[in-house]
């Protein structure tokens, strides 16, 4: 038996040269071509038969000895490949190299292409509407990180350094199918790594020395053939070059040597697209829901209604990515209002763009040399739609419109060779002929027309032969190993004609030939040859007067991608009643009956509660919100962080009307999440977000608190609280939304012009609280909480206890030992009506000036005021 892939000897030639490969690649399924399959054997062949589905067999290996094998069909393969991709699994995929009829010995195979989740261009775990990231991390030292990524299906490379936080932030956004990382990097920091990028990527260990920066600049001038990387602005950037270059070699060493379709290296510009950290976009739910990990009911899965792939992906990274600037914001709002006002306008081109093939990903298999004739068909098809597109824009006005429109490259020429040179629906292969149409080429012309009358020959033959012989079981077939044959049943045999040549005897049947139907069929077999590899040679060249165009080809791309995603914003802004918010450049932030995106599509239509918010510019104020559980805080905070970043990609919101005042970055503290998974605790993880928003927010910034301070005591946590609102209050100066339980926080706003209390209207009505989701000014100083324990079903009696023992703690008077059922019966109740008013001095008393509380300080001056 063959153990992980190794055989055992003696080993047949065939083995030997398995062998050469698996021992080169132990870590990577072999796919090992042999005729129309491939085959896998041993250890590979077990691991690989029930992740694709397919049956695990064996093969006699030496003389006793059966191997395990398991096999796909050839023109399958790309099918295969992605499940195993999907599975983190790397693959190797040996090809025969020469014609097994011309070779002496055994066939020569060799690597073709080695697949890593990373380098794959097939679809990831998230399908065709993510990018499937290969990352590479350089840090010699902690303090700052070099981080590339590239997607190979698109081409997209992007680099970026800095901070380690900040860029382990940027990583885990891009949630990479695979990272590259020295392997000098010590295993608890790779581990760290691996923890923060979800733990979804493959870690693939990278020699140190491929992370050289000079050799990185040397390859990625080479590759873009320029002098210097100045040009894409990592002039200052020697560690995010290196690992660039790391990438470039990890490519090559997986035999990926054609990358035409990478064509430039793009730095994230901090200054013109807000830098979002990976908890506010959790937190907000952007792109993932966060109790079911999927698009559904997150604002991705509500806006997004793009018809293309290459739509949905440019949607789901620009939410990752807002605009700081207006410029680009105000382009893209025109395009998307002019769609909403002229829905004719929007029909015709949703019409052109529903089903378009992914032009994108088209671009990223040529660019890598590995474009099927069936997808060169596809190119077609989209160039001819994006053509289409071309002329129905000239009858757009808006500026977004009309430079897409405008910008579309001419393809024409590249549309005209494929349409002269493709059959309607060509086949997968690109060696078997059948590619090209009549016309094309003289040369193949002439070859299919010698040997015209011999294919009609054998088609008729059948027909001709029953006819003759009067057997109307006759069946003419084909074979590898006899060629054609004329195929009678035993019943028959009595029929068969003199000239009839035995061949083979079946169970059921006895199989003929004829010599004139041999020397047809050597015509066909030597001519057919020649054609496949003439095909092959034209396709080639066909494929390279494509990679000659490949620019215009991916630009097309880009462009319909983003005329795309203008579409689907436009269709939720009709459908959902969004509107045009008018962005500004100073700190003011208003929004008119907003709604929450996300929540209003999941209730009951018109039963959303709308509510405004209204930042003055300049001010830069602190709302203090206050109200009971589950009455709508949460809701209210995500909404406006919402309205702000779908404002910044350029998109319609929803609300009557917004004033948007650029924010330069969103964040957000928002609910507890469970991370005790990665062994921190809650309150921890709430403080590392908190102190992440003190040191990075600024007065541009909008800050979204929810119930900070909750994961610890009450006092602890009011403490802490109370604390970071008066830090947000005097350093930063953000827009501040911060929704609390604790009550007394509205105490802040008597003490600091800047802060505002608002609290979530609630209706007294017999005996219960209904809330009403409204948003009005002024502090709620009641928890509410015992309400909503009650609307929740606990039993009446423990209702009614709570209710007690929250009269026992709001008069401050007893200790926690004190709260027994008696003590309250027998001594407390009647002294809580009889309780003396406080006396400032008497509180003083207990006091350390050092060392007050923001609650005793606040609690010490509503007394104070009382006395006067
Ligand atoms: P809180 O943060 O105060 O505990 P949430 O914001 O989580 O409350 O809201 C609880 C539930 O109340 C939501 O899931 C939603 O169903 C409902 N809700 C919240 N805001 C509104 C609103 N404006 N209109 C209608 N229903 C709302």
């Amino acid at each position: 038996m063959i153990q992980s892939g190794r055989a055992s000897p003696p080993f047949t030639p065939l083995m030997r040269q398995y062998q050469a490969v698996k021992d080169k690649h132990p870590d990577k399924i072999v796919l090992f071509r042999m005729g129309d399959f491939y085959e896998m054997f041993g250890a590979d062949a077990e691991k690989a038969a029930p992740i694709l589905g397919i049956a695990l067999t064996s093969r006699a290996h030496g003389k006793a000895e059966r191997i395990p094998l398991a096999g796909v069909p050839y023109h399958q393969i790309d099918r295969y490949l992605s499940k195993l991709m999907a599975c983190g699994l790397k693959v190797v995929v040996v090809e025969q190299v020469e014609d097994p009829k011309t070779a002496k010995g055994i066939v020569k195979r060799e690597i073709v292409e080695i697949l890593t989740p990373g380098t794959a261009s097939f679809d990831g775990p998230d399908g065709e509407r993510r990018p499937i990231w290969l990352a590479a991390l350089h840090e010699p030292h902690g303090k700052t990180i070099g981080l590339a990524a590239l997607d190979l299906s698109t081409g997209v490379f992007v680099v970026d350094q800095g901070p380690a936080d900040e860029i382990i932030e940027r990583l885990r956004l891009l949630e990479p199918s695979e990272i590259l990382f020295s392997s000098a990097l010590e295993q608890a920091t790779v581990a760290h790594r691996l923890a923060l990028a979800n733990g979804a990527a493959q870690l693939t260990p990278f020699e140190e020395w491929n992370f050289d920066v000079r050799a990185a600049q040397r390859d990625l001038t080479e590759h873009f053939g320029t002098t210097t990387l100045d040009g894409f602005g990592v002039g200052d950037d020697p560690l995010a070059v290196a690992a660039a270059g790391a990438i470039l070699r990890y490519l090559r060493e997986n035999h990926r040597d054609r990358l035409a379709h990478i064509t430039t290296l793009s730095k994230l510009d901090r200054e013109t697209v807000m830098a979002l950290d990976f908890s506010t976009v959790r937190n907000l739910e952007l792109v993932k829901n966060l109790a079911t990990g999927t698009e559904e009911h997150s604002l991705f899965g509500v806006i997004n209604r793009c018809r293309t792939a290459a739509g949905a992906r440019r949607l789901h990274q620009a939410l990752l990515q807002p605009f700081k600037t207006k410029t680009p914001i105000e382009l893209r709002q025109s395009g998307v209002a002019e769609l909403v006002a002229n829905r004719d306008l929007s029909d015709d081109l949703g019409q052109r763009m529903k089903g378009l093939p992914d032009l994108e990903r088209l671009a990223g298999r040529l660019g890598i040399g590995r474009l099927n004739p069936r997808q060169a068909a596809n190119v077609k098809t989209a160039l001819s739609a994006a053509a289409q597109v071309g002329s129905i824009l000239r009858g757009a006005v808006s500026p977004h419109l009309t430079s897409i429109g405008g910008g579309l490259p001419d393809c024409g020429d590249v549309i005209k060779r494929l349409d002269r040179a493709l059959v309607d629906e060509p086949p997968l292969a690109m060696n078997k002929g059948g590619i090209f149409q009549p016309g094309y080429s003289d040369e193949l012309d002439t070859l299919n027309s010698s040997i015209k009358d011999a294919r009609v020959y054998i088609s008729s033959l059948q027909a001709i032969e029953r006819r003759r012989t009067g057997i109307n079981g006759l069946r003419i077939g084909y074979n590898k190993v006899f060629g054609y044959y004329i195929e009678i049943t035993n019943a028959n045999l009595s029929a068969v004609p003199k000239e009839y040549i035995r061949k083979q005897t079946l169970v059921n049947a006895e199989r003929f030939i004829t010599p004139e139907l041999k020397e047809k069929e050597e015509l066909i077999l030597s001519a057919e040859e020649r054609i496949f590899k003439l095909e092959e040679t034209l396709y080639q060249r066909l494929q390279d007067f494509l990679s000659e165009h490949i620019g215009d080809i991916m630009h097309t791309a880009d462009l319909l991608a983003e005329l795309d995603l203008v579409l689907s914003l436009a269709d939720v802004a009709v459908e959902r009643g969004y509107c045009r918010p008018d962005i500004f450049e100073d700190t003011r932030l208003k929004i008119v009956n907003g709604r929450h995106p996300v929540i209003e599509t999941v209730l009951a239509p018109g039963s959303f509660v709308s509510n405004d918010v209204d930042f003055v510019a300049g001010a830069g104020a602190i709302h203090i919100l206050t109200g009971p559980n589950m009455s709508g805080k949460s809701t209210y905070l995500r909404q406006i962080g919402l309205i702000v970043i779908l404002a910044q990609i350029g998109s319609f919101v929803p609300a009557d009307k917004a004033e948007i005042g650029l924010v330069d970055r969103v964040f957000t503290r928002v609910g507890a999440v469970d991370y005790l998974t990665r062994g921190q605790s809650t309150f921890l993880v709430e403080m590392v977000e908190t102190a992440n928003i003190l040191h990075y927010a600024n007065a541009r910034s909008l800050v979204l608190l929810d119930e900070v301070g909750r994961g610890t005591s009450t006092f602890d946590g009011l403490s802490v609280a109370w604390a970071v609102v008066e830090h947000i209050n005097d350093a930063i100066k953000a827009r501040t939304v911060f929704a609390t339980h604790y009550h007394e926080l509205t105490g802040l706003a008597e003490l600091y012009e800047r802060v505002h209390n608002f609290q979530v209207a609630v209706k007294h009505w017999e005996d219960k609280v209904v809330f009403l989701h409204r948003i009005i000014p002024g502090g709620c100083d009641d928890s509410y909480g015992i309400e909503v324990a009650r609307l929740a079903g606990l039993p009446r009696s423990s209702i009614h206890r709570a209710k007690q023992i929250l009269r026992l703690l709001e008069s401050g008077k007893f200790t926690r030992s004190e709260l027994g059922k008696g003590v309250y019966k027998q001594k407390v109740q009647p002294t809580l009506f009889e309780r003396p008013p406080s006396k400032v001095e008497e509180r003083l008393k207990d006091i350390d000036p050092d060392n007050v509380t923001p609650m005793e300080a606040l609690s010490l001056l509503r007394q104070l005021k009382e006395l006067l």
